[in-house]
């Protein structure tokens, strides 16, 4: 229907009788001519309908409306000098329409694609529309383009592609499954996968290898914070392989889509951080390094103290921690602001000391001794005019808050550098976690993970004992993770035991999987990156539905389908299902 798209007319053209198709972007009539922009998926081309070219064609031209999909015929040729539009990259060229059709009419538009601030409710209601901006259709455009890098990358890496089922068993990654009732099997569920881990363990042992896959995984959670129930994960897995040789592999993979989407090389190997140095220095596990700001330890200062609030951390082997905020004029205000703050993050108080030409200046600085306030110049290189915070807690509290505050702090003195990409492995993870909610440690990556040495010579201290985990982060948000795994079945039964997960349950569970350890499972170990977040980064978007083609809201609806939606009982019966309850 088309002898070229429209984004691709270029000089060897010029002369050539051509036939175009797409949609009518824009409409303009000037004084007796009709001009007509005509997009489609490469880009936009200029039409001119004019009476002296084709009466019939201009008259009728003037049936057109926005969005109209049309087919058109007429001669390329050079734009007058004057006219030319340098914006586009077909826009020294046009076409005098001879005849055209129209295939298809638009309604009344819902809103205009050139509008900037249309809600994103909107948008995602008439998805098909908002797709048609140019500056939307780009991003999915780029994601395809990503797709495509990361299949060709890990092809030449001796990987193979695999699909594993949708419809399968619970595996535990910490989120609620989505079920799916079996009409065939009267009680019994099956889960959609919360990611393809076991799959991809048993692929292994079925000696492949090297397994990748693009992959949509499944968790049923709370949508805070830019998440989705359903994204995309690149996940993948290799046999004999220990930790270095996965994220030799996985910053190959980081760095062939940078270049692609970012248009320059990423600097590898990437900078690795001990999730103890993170937690001390950053209090996160996932920090930003486009700014410093680093938390410093002056506990050990204050071992003779006579201020009672760093007496009592110091009796209770807590924790004192300072940043020091340099070159920056803090207001009374916005030292008042930022004790405020950290008491809306938790914190019992923040101390705020400024080092003035004459020595410290604080309201607690009375009950510093000279020898304290001396050490803490020296550890902190202080100079006139800079501002220390001091928190002073258990050590959890103050380096969860601190590092909360660093961010704050970043944010509200501009430190932080918006356009750098800072990636960072953060290894040496411990295995375990203590969990609040189920009052017992549980695995801190997931139960199939490896610790570093013998699992059989954990000693008791679960806090201390580390894994074979690493995570990826980038711009402080954590785009990826993986682990080194329990491929002995002694040795992932030991892990079972010391997350006080029974026998039984371990079989009923993921009986399939220690099987297969039994039968010559080779050494393993793999990772999932987050392809959306990685693409919302390195896009520059600001949320992950803006990667998305068909997002679900923050409530887990679809406004194009209107999903989820009530089925007929007739479908309920035939599952024996019964809804109790309200149905919203
Ligand atoms: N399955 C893990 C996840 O989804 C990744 C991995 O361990 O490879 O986080």
């Amino acid at each position: 229907m088309r002898d070229k798209y429209c984004g691709k007319v270029c000089t060897d053209d010029i002369g050539r009788t051509l036939t175009l198709s797409g949609w009518i972007f824009r409409r303009r009539d000037h004084g007796g001519l009709i001009f007509v922009d005509l997009r489609d998926v490469t880009g936009i081309f200029q039409v001119v309908f004019s009476p002296d070219i084709s009466p019939e064609a201009h008259e009728k031209a003037g049936e057109l409306k926005q969005e109209y999909v049309i087919q058109v015929t007429g001669k390329v040729q050079k734009r007058p000098v004057g006219t030319e539009n340098a914006g586009i990259p077909t826009g020294d060229f046009e076409m005098y329409a001879t005849s055209f059709e129209i295939l298809n009419t638009c309604k009344a538009l819902p809103f205009q694609l050139d509008e900037e601030d249309v809600s994103e409710s909107l948008r995602l209601r008439y998805r098909y529309l908002d797709m048609r901006r140019p500056l939307v259709q780009k991003v999915f455009l780029e994601r395809s383009k990503a797709y495509k890098v990361i299949r060709d990358y890990l092809a030449s890496c001796g990987f193979y592609e695999f699909e594993t089922p949708f419809l399968t068993k619970s595996t535990p990654e910490g989120a609620r499954d989505f079920i799916v009732p079996s009409r065939l099997n009267t009680g019994s569920f099956y889960a959609l996968p919360q990611s393809p881990q076991l799959f991809k363990q048993i692929l292994m042992i079925g000696g492949f290898d090297r397994y990748f896959q693009i992959v949509r995984c499944f968790r049923d959670e709370d949508l805070r914070a830019d998440r989705q129930p359903e994204f995309t994960q690149v996940d993948i897995e290799m046999s004999f392989v220990d930790v270095d040789d996965v994220i030799g592999l996985c910053e190959g993979l980081v760095a062939a889509m940078y270049e692609v989407l970012r248009g320059e090389p990423l600097q590898i190997p990437i900078k690795r951080m001990a999730y103890s140095e993170a937690m001390e220095r950053f209090g996160s596990d996932k920090p930003d390094l486009r700014f410093e700001l680093p938390m410093v330890e002056i506990t050990d200062i204050f071992q003779e103290t006579d201020f009672g609030v760093f007496k009592k951390t110091i009796g209770e082997n807590g924790a004192i921690k300072s940043i020091v905020l340099k070159g920056k004029t803090l207001s009374r205000k916005d030292l008042d602001t930022a004790v405020e703050i950290t008491k809306e993050m938790g914190a019992g108080g923040l101390i705020w000391i400024r080092k003035e030409k004459d020595g410290l200046q604080s309201p607690i600085v009375k009950y510093l001794k000279d020898n304290e306030k001396t050490a803490m110049i020296e550890r902190l290189d202080l100079s006139d005019g800079d501002v220390v915070f001091i928190m002073s807690d258990t050590r959890n509290k103050v380096n969860d808050i601190m590092g909360r505050f660093r961010l704050y702090l970043g944010e509200k003195f501009e430190l932080i550098a918006k356009d750098q990409f800072r990636f960072l492995w953060i290894v040496d993870f411990p295995l375990f976690e203590y969990s609040d909610e189920d009052k017992r440690f549980v695995a801190r990556h997931h139960p199939f993970t490896s610790p570093q040495g013998s699992i059989k010579d954990f000693t008791g201290d679960y806090e201390s004992f580390k894994a074979k985990a690493y995570d990826l982060v980038l711009n402080g948000v954590e785009i990826g993770g993986g682990s080194i795994r329990n491929y002995r079945m002694d040795d992932q039964f030991e892990m079972f035991k010391l997350l006080n997960i029974k026998e039984d349950d371990a079989i009923e569970k993921f009986g399939f999987l220690l099987e297969a350890l039994e039968m010559g499972a080779p050494p393993h170990g793999g990772l999932a990156f987050g392809f959306d977040r990685i693409l919302m980064m390195l896009l520059g978007l600001e949320s992950i539905r803006d990667v998305i083609p068909f997002p679900k809201t923050q409530k887990g609806t679809c406004l194009l389908s209107g999903a989820p939606s009530k089925i007929p009982q007739k479908q309920l019966n035939e599952l024996r299902i019964r809804v109790t309850g309200e149905q919203q």
